[in-house]
């Protein structure tokens, strides 16, 4: 189930919930019991941050190996 992130705008408490995607938002603030509350972004579980890993890139086919170079011609046979 996932979990949202609310913020109450009438005592700007912030809180979670979990509930059903299917199930309608929380509308009412459980601390001051007003309907302030709206729905903030979550920072955490969706976007992964790991994109700066770095990885090798692929070596290069050698000559000789279908690499397209004619043979002899690279000086690597
Ligand atoms: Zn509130």
């Amino acid at each position: 189930m996932p979990l949202y992130d609310y913020k109450c705008d009438a005592c700007q408490t912030k809180f979670e919930q979990e509930h059903p995607m299917s199930a309608p938002p929380v509308k009412t603030c459980p601390h001051c019991g007003q309907d302030k509350v709206r729905k903030i972004l979550s920072t955490g579980g969706v976007m992964s941050s790991g994109a700066s890993r770095s990885f090798s890139p692929p070596s290069a086919p050698p000559c000789g190996m279908g690499g397209g170079c004619g043979s002899g011609m690279c000086g690597l046979s």
